[in-house]
């Protein structure tokens, strides 16, 4: 089983695409080049959007009863003109996109990183907060991957970015076409993935499907996919990764011989232990899959969360 589905993503212009920052600058990200390989960008600058040029002067965001985003030399409140934008762009994308990958530290897009301040004329910094545009995508979007560029470097957060991107890609394709079969099916691919991030959506997810007949399809596919994307609001831990890991080897720990069976104890300490990642382990339990043509396993997207070019870079 590959990887074919393409995740849409909002990307901030500025990185990698366009020179529309206030200093007529671009952000150089590899991560971001890579993973365009294998997404659809949905760019967009919010700040030219509402009609800022290029270079500009900055804009800040204050701190008010209701915060302010304000040009720091003209005192130009350009507030309502950002939410208005931010609404109607990102009202036109429901259904159609599956995460965003913003700039770090912009009083637009900056996810959490933003100066915020307490007064225009003596430029206080009180604290840190989400950009403008940022906080409506939160808003709108609440239980999608938001990442900026800056966190992606984390190695944990990247791995649960790229695990919600495409399996909310492949749950945005199910409603395209959507019958009682494809969600059972698409449900049994995700089994070993939600026992890992969450046991108790499982079980609420089943009990949906174990009643398919009581409620309209479509209405069953909201919830389902409300509920689905809650289940990865944080990491798995390593401890459920291995119980995950150990129940598929369970598949296999009659067939194989006693020093298979060893190797692959070991590099689950080795996991444990932090020497090896899960996709070493992943790998052999792909490789006894087709081997012994397990099938239920090698449809399961927990051995297979995102293509494989992404798991170093
Ligand atoms: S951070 Fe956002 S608003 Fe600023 S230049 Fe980049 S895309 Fe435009």
């Amino acid at each position: 089983m590959e990887n074919v589905i393409r995740p849409k993503i909002v990307i901030s212009k500025c990185i990698n695409l366009a020179k529309t920052r206030y200093d007529g600058g671009i952000i150089k990200d590899e991560f971001a080049e890579k993973l365009g390989k294998f997404v659809d960008y949905i760019p967009v600058c919010p700040e030219v959007e509402i009609g800022l040029g290029i270079p500009r002067d900055p804009i800040i965001i204050l701190k008010s009863e209701k915060d302010r985003l304000l040009q720091q030399n003209t005192k130009r409140d350009l507030t309502n003109d950002m939410e208005n934008f931010s609404v109607r762009f990102l009202t036109n994308l429901t259904d159609s996109v599956d995460g965003f990958l913003l700039k770090a530290k912009s009083p637009s897009c900056g996810v959490n990183d933003v100066n915020y301040y307490s007064s225009l004329e003596t430029l206080n910094i009180i604290g840190k907060t989400s950009g403008m545009f940022a906080r409506n995508v939160k808003l709108l979007f609440p239980n999608f991957p938001i990442e900026s560029e800056k966190r992606l470097i984390d190695k944990g957060i990247k791995d649960l970015f790229l695990t919600k991107i495409f399996a909310f890609a492949h749950l945005r394709q199910l409603k395209e076409d959507l019958s009682k079969e494809k969600l059972l099916e698409f449900h049994s691919e995700y089994k070993l993935m939600l026992i890992t991030y969450n046991q108790s959506n499982l079980r609420l997810l089943g009990k949906l499907l174990s009643n398919l007949n009581t409620l309209p399809l479509e209405q069953v596919y909201i919830i389902y996919a409300d509920l689905f994307r809650k289940s990865f609001s944080k990491n798995a831990s390593k401890g459920n990764n291995v119980n995950t890991l150990l129940h598929a080897f369970g598949y296999f720990k009659d067939r194989i011989s006693p020093s298979e069976k060893a190797h692959f104890l070991d590099l689950v300490q080795d996991y444990l232990e932090g020497r090896v990642d899960r996709f070493s382990l992943i790998e052999i339990l792909r490789n006894f899959s087709i081997r012994f043509n397990e099938q239920y396993l090698l449809k399961q997207r927990y051995l297979n969360p995102y293509p494989k070019e992404l798991r170093f870079v």
